[in-house]
């Protein structure tokens, strides 16, 4: 690849709030269109907007997350459109003072910590949304409302991102952090997570970039990925032939899997900017500052590094454990409980409590078997063996009954009784006679069958080191 591609990205994630930006509509998803909506998200003449508070207290955390530097006051502005699902014809917005600026997110590629600058982070209202019909000659499209007025964080970085696995790391830790500080929750499938791309190419080295394509309307981070990739061969293969890279707006087709001009620089907004006049600045003092830092936890990098040197876990497996807040909990609470085997525990939540979370499609917080209950079944392992500890971490699972009671109920506990074991070696040894023979005249795996006859016996419950002991003793001493 001789071109440095110099990428950028847009998110708008809706805050998570019960009601909406400047009203007291629900926000809640998935309603019967056009239920969620009054004369003021509807934008009908001689109403005012109210703040929402908690959304700007919301937005305030994620800014400070982000590292932003937070100005005396945040004020808002609007920017003039005209689009169907807007029905005041323009969307109050932030541009002249924003809730934050000049921040930063450290992002790890390859085990490389980089640093990607936010140019801002601002509050703003959502569109309602436009319904297509799937049949193509239907002249008609529907509007709902709902969404119309939903608080949304809108997150700028600087074109500082240079590569596909740097895009993909920035957007995975940053979703991370809305979700660790509590204010969206971040779900694609909703579209509460959406992206905007900026891309160009410049010979390596060169001064000055290269025109930019900016593509609108990413749903998923996959699709983010898609069209990066997409677009940086485009243009390659443009820059070529020597020709030139428009200066647009692109979309991404999803079936085709192409980018398709949007419009040109020439048909560019102008979106005419100006101080909103029904809404006062909202002044933000240091004491406010200080009390929204009090309560932003510990965020996932640093967590993530600290998992590593407190618990001697790999590096990958504290990002499993820490993809999540309430798992990253999870762990540490069996962790206090157990102490000393945070290898084990880690272990056990990466490969059975994460396997029966997919499986069921919950989450940790839903989850039947509590830290205590882990604990104790992994204590129990000692004398229920491997195997049959993971069956009871199933009926666990199943039943919310803790380790105990299933080992009890189900008579699962090891047998170690040397006089039991005694007594039925002797009967495997009996019955087999022939397995015994070829064992003595050097054959290896005859043990290997005798010990499964004696497993089969025992229901898999005979402890195999004393078995195996004992059945070693019976066949070189003879009977007794
Ligand atoms: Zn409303
Ligand atoms: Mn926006």
């Amino acid at each position: 690849m001789k071109y440095e591609v110099v990428m950028g990205l847009e998110t708008h994630a809706e805050l998570n709030t019960v009601s909406k930006l400047f009203c007291g509509c629900s926000t809640k998803f998935g309603s019967e269109p056009n239920t969620q909506a009054c004369p003021i998200c509807l934008g009908l003449p001689g109403v005012l907007p109210v703040m929402n508070e908690r959304a700007f207290e919301h937005s305030l955390k994620a800014a400070i997350a982000l590292n932003c530097e937070i100005g005396r006051f945040a004020s808002f502005d609007r920017k003039n459109y005209y689009y169907p699902d807007l029905p005041k014809n323009y969307q109050i917005s932030q541009s002249y003072f924003n809730i934050g600026n000049n921040g930063y997110v450290d992002i790890v590629v390859k085990g490389k910590k980089k640093r990607i600058d936010i140019h801002n982070v601002h509050l703003e209202e959502e569109a309602g949304k436009l319904i297509h019909p799937e049949k193509s000659d239907d002249d008609y499209s529907l509007v709902d409302f709902n969404r119309a007025g939903v608080p949304l964080l809108e997150i700028v970085t600087e074109p500082d991102m240079r590569s596909i696995e740097e895009v993909e790391s920035y957007m995975q830790i940053l979703r991370n952090i809305l979700l660790y500080i509590g204010v969206s929750d971040c779900k694609m499938q909703e579209g509460s997570l959406r992206f905007e791309a900026s891309i160009s190419l410049c010979e390596k080295g060169a001064k000055v970039y290269g025109n930019r394509v900016e593509i609108k309307n990413l749903n998923s981070m996959k699709a983010v990925l898609k069209v990066l990739a997409y677009e940086i061969s485009r243009q390659g293969d443009l820059l070529d032939k020597g020709k030139e890279v428009l200066m647009e707006t692109r979309l991404w087709d999803e079936v085709n899997a192409v980018s398709r001009r949007m419009r040109t620089k020439e048909e560019a907004h102008d979106y005419r900017y100006f101080p909103e006049p029904d809404l006062v600045p909202v002044w933000i003092d240091q004491k406010w500052i200080d009390e929204t830092k009090k309560t932003i936890p510990e965020l996932p990098v640093n967590k993530r590094q600290r998992f590593v040197k407190e618990y001697l876990i790999s590096d990958y497996d504290a990002g499993v454990l820490t993809e999540d807040i309430f798992l990253a909990d999870y762990f540490e609470a069996c962790v206090k409980l157990a102490r000393n085997s945070s290898k084990e525990l880690s272990n056990w939540i990466i490969n059975d409590v994460l396997r029966e979370l997919n499986e069921r499609k919950i989450n940790i917080q839903e989850f039947t078997v509590t830290p205590k209950m882990l604990v104790e079944l992994i204590k129990e392992k000692s004398t229920v063996g491997n195997a049959i500890a993971k069956e009871v971490f199933i009926e666990m699972v199943n039943t919310g009954k803790n380790a105990q009671s299933i080992i009890n109920e189900k008579n699962l506990a090891q047998l170690s009784d040397v006089d039991e074991l005694n007594t039925i070696t002797a009967n495997v040894i009996e019955k087999n006679p022939k397995a015994v023979e070829d064992y003595k005249r050097g054959k290896k795996n005859a043990l290997a069958f005798l010990i499964g006859q004696t497993m089969k016996m025992t229901k898999g419950k005979a402890n195999p080191k004393i078995l195996t002991e004992i059945l070693k003793e019976k066949i070189t001493t003879g009977p007794k």
